[in-house]
Formats: structure tokens, sequence, C-alpha cells
């Protein structure tokens, strides 16, 4: 049987921009759009043009993009002519393939906020589709507020469909804008609606106040509805919209979904899946949430010893999915509650074959053991429990040697008088007999020590130069003055690529030491630098 087609449409640079603390520049968002377009995404709605400087700019640039770019914008607004609206005529003049205008559609609304009539509501809806088709644009129509509306004032919210539609509108979209109907609902109104307007014809465009927007898409298309509007990561006013990343691999790798229908993302492009939602969440400034799902670094982890012997002998029996479907990986987590098939099989995956019985398995354990108990945390810092491994088998060169350091923190007023505190940083290091000294200023003692032992470290200079903090989580563990503190660093190489690394001591430079030393001598090993 032949599949049906479902359109995704990525409003990431639309609603997304709406978030809480995220403003996108022109060069952010045309990434953005790069990235949704790579990903194989349908639409990607690019904003306001002729509302603030950063949209107009984006439609006045040159895109090649496979995906149809959108414009969005109000319906004409009451008691004007399309003539007559400068907000119109800017949208759709706008270099766009499409437009998608936003229209309420519960009685309410209009007379309460537009303070005009049902009947002029309904005009403003079929003038502004008719002036976009006429100019032979691809029109969508935001239904506004449509499942309220449709529950308050059925006929009403029906009529503003079905008027954009009958003037010509590509896809009529029925927007929970409150983000409050729950899947049932969603799936009762989209199926009265799809018997007036066809179903392919019919958008979803869901909000997650009650963290059920992936479920709402998935029950609209069930009902009929032939396009998803979603962002990724499910960036979003309030709680945000539908996460198109726990979507597409949904509707890719269910069979309910992936017999019945096809997307625009093919099986290579869903392997950069996670890539993609991780790009984003850099771009942001945020750490990737951990159990985000599919995508997550804890999406396929398993913890207990006798859950991991099972999960090499057959993934399945603890994965919906193949991890590598979306581009994430399998992690069995190495902890105090693990076995020595946890162990054998993490070792496996970074590339060490060791045989069961060997007697530094059972050794490499008992370290990992004696660590956690005094505060390492290896599941959550992998790259620190695979040097440790290596280490335990005798495979880590000793690249170089930091022979001393020194941290002070400094309160003085500066030049001008302002009060101001600096970090400096100063390193001594053996690298091949050579002894180096390196200073650094830092805005904290960690952000100096950082500085200096990266500055210079001779010969194996070159390898580290693309590495980066992305991120350094402290916690302090017991409590009162016996208290140790934990700190977890997340570096990233030149290609993208990411771990964690721990220290403990009672002394959170040293903890920091220990972790940043770590991150530097994982890069080097990843590298192949040469001992
Ligand atoms: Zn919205």
């Amino acid at each position: 049987m032949a599949r049906e087609r479902l359109y995704l449409f990525d409003t990431t640079l639309r609603d997304g921009a709406q978030t809480n603390g995220v403003d996108f520049t022109l060069n952010d968002k045309l990434a953005i759009a790069k990235m949704l377009d790579d990903l194989g995404i349908d639409y990607v709605e690019g904003g306001y043009p002729g509302a603030n400087l950063t949209d107009t700019e984006l439609f006045a640039q040159e895109r090649r993009l496979a995906a149809t770019f959108t414009a969005f914008g109000m319906a004409r607004r009451p008691g004007r002519s399309t003539s007559n609206d400068p907000g119109l005529a800017a949208l759709i003049e706008a270099k766009a393939d499409a437009i998608c205008f936003v229209a309420k559609s519960w009685d309410y609304h209009v007379r309460v906020a537009l303070e005009t009539s049902l009947e002029e509501n309904l005009a403003s809806i079929r003038d502004s589709v008719r002036a976009a088709v006429g100019k032979g644009r691809e029109v969508l129509l935001d239904c506004e507020h449509f499942f309220d509306g449709y529950k308050a004032n059925p006929q009403f919210a029906l009529a503003c469909a079905t008027a954009a539609y009958e003037e010509g509108a590509r896809w009529i979209v029925l927007c929970d804008t409150n983000g409050g109907a729950l899947p049932h609902e969603i799936e009762a109104i989209v199926g009265a609606v799809v018997k007036v307007i066809p179903g392919t014809h019919v958008g979803i465009h869901a909000h997650n106040d009650t963290e059920q927007a992936v479920a709402n898409s998935l029950a609209a298309v069930r009902a009929g509805a032939r396009q998803i509007q979603g962002t990724l990561n499910g960036l979003g006013e309030r709680c945000g919209n539908a996460n198109l990343v726990s979507i597409i691999p949904t509707l890719k790798l269910k069979p309910e979904f992936a017999d019945r229908f096809d997307i625009g993302v093919s099986d290579a492009q869903l392997k950069t899946l996670a890539h993609a939602s991780h790009t984003l969440d850099e771009m942001l400034n945020r750490a990737p949430n951990r159990h985000a799902p599919y995508v997550g670094e804890s999406a396929f982890a398993t913890k207990a010893g006798i859950h991991a012997s099972a999960i090499m002998k057959e993934p399945a029996t603890y994965e919906h999915v193949p991890p590598d479907a979306v581009g994430n990986r399998r992690k069995l987590l190495v902890s105090d509650q693990a076995g020595k098939s946890n162990v054998i099989a993490e070792l496996d995956r970074i590339g060490i074959k060791v045989d069961k019985d060997d007697a530094r398995v059972a050794r490499l354990l008992d370290v990992v053991k004696e660590r956690e108990a005094i505060g390492y945390a290896y599941e959550a810092a992998d790259a620190s429990f695979e040097l440790l491994a290596r280490r335990v088998l005798g495979k880590v060169p000793n690249y170089f040697n930091v022979e001393k350091f020194d941290v002070s923190v400094e309160q003085r007023d500066n030049a001008v008088g302002r009060r101001v505190t600096v970090s400096l940083a100063v390193v001594k290091v053996k690298v091949d007999g050579e002894t180096l000294i390196s200073a650094a200023e830092g805005n904290g003692p960690v952000n100096a020590l950082d500085l200096a032992l990266r500055k210079d470290l001779g010969k194996y200079q070159s390898y580290i130069s693309g590495l980066t903090l992305t991120d350094y989580r402290v916690r302090i563990l017991d409590g009162g003055t016996e208290a140790v503190t934990r700190v977890l660093i997340e570096s990233q190489d030149e290609a993208g690529e990411r771990w964690t690394t721990v220290g403990v001591s009672p002394n959170i430079i040293d903890a920091s030491f220990q972790a940043l030393m770590d991150s530097i001598v994982y890069k080097l090993v990843k590298s192949g630098a040469p001992a």
C-alpha cells in the first residue's frame, strides 16, 4: 500500500524565538534554517518580515534552501482594506516561498481582543488569503485558539477554517494556542474538521502546556491531519511547542506511523538528529537535556549489571529503538552497582578488547568502586572512565607533567577606579624534557588555570587547539567541614565531539585541575598524539 505523505513545518525561528531567554541573531537564524533544511524539514518558518529588523533582513537574504521558507504575519486588520494595510503589504511582498497568516478562530477573542464582528473576522481571512494567492504565493492560515474556539462555537471556528480553504489556502493549521487541549479532544475535533476540509490540507500546531504537545500532534495525525508544526527541542514560549526532535523519530521508527506515512526526513538524515538537537543547544549556550527522549545522553543508558549482560546479548531487551537510528549511542553506566559485564561492555564500546577472566577487569572494577565511594561519578564522566580504564590496562602514555601551578585571586581598584576581582594562574609543565611556563588571567581561578594549562603544551599544542570547555558543574558532597567538592567538566573539540571528565577533592581548584587534566589527556589519547 502506498504511504501517505506527512509534512513537517518547523517554527523554531518564529514561535521558538518567543522562548524566554532566546534571542536569535541574523546569523543564528540563517544557520538554524540551513540545519533544518539539511534535516529534511519541509517548511521552515523564518519570522515576521517587516515587524523587526532581524526578520526583515532575514527575508532580504539570498537563501538556497530546499525547504519552503515561510513568512508569518497577521491577516489584514479589521476595518481596513488589504491595499490599506502596510503590515499585510510587507508580508505579501516579502521574499518568501509561502505566507502563513494568523487569524482568530475563537468568537470570544474576536469580540474581546479584536473588538470587531464575527463577519468582519471572516472577511479579513478571505481578503488576506485571496490577496496572497493572487500574488502566486502558497498560503497557510494559522487558526489561533482553534480548539478552545471550537469548544465554544464550532460553527464559527469551522467557518474561519473553511473561509481560508475556499479562497485557496494550501494549509489550514489548527492551533492549540493556549496548549491546554488533551489528545482525545484533539483527535475528536480534528476528526470533525476533516469531514469539511480534506485532511491533506489540515495541519496541527500544538503547545506543550499539559506536556502533551507531541501526543496531541500524533493524535491529530491519527484523526487525519497531514501537516505537523513544531520546533527543535520543543523551544517556544511558556512550556514550549511540540518537539519535532521527539516527533520525527516516532514517525520514522514506530510502525503505526512508519507503515502509513512518508516524511521528508530520510534514514540518513534521521541519524543526524541528535547532532542537530545538541547544536541548537550549543548555539543557545545551554547544556543539552540528558534525559531528552531519543537524543539525550541518558536516553539509552543502562545502569545495573544484570541488565547490562542482557543488553549485550540482545539490545532490544532494554531499548525501544536502536540508538544509532537517531545518532545516539548505547551507554552502559559504570557505577558502584556495576558488574563485570558493564565494565567489559563499556571497554568493548571504546575499542578495548579484554577477556572477561582477565585479572585487570576485576582490578578496574575495584578501583571504580573505591573512587566512586569517595565521590567520583564515572557514569556522568565517560572520558574519565575511559582514561582510568586505559591506565589500569597500562595504555596511557605520560605525555607531560605539571610540575607545579599557582593560582591567585586579587581584589583591587582598576585604572578607572572600579573594584575588580582578577585571577591569575601560573603553570610549570615539563614536555619532552623541556620546561614550559605559562601564565594567564581569567574571570575566575578555574578559568585562569584552564587558560594557562592549555596555553603552551609544546609539541602537543596543535592537538588541543580546538578544545573548548562547554560546561562546568560543581557539587558539594557530604557537608560540613569534611565536605568534598566534585567537579564535572564538559569539553568539546573542533569536530563537535563532547566528553565529560570528573575531579574530586576537598579543594575546588584541585578538583577542577583533575578534571581539566583528564580532559586534555583524553583529547591527546583520542587524537592519537605520539607519546
Ligand atoms: Zn504557537
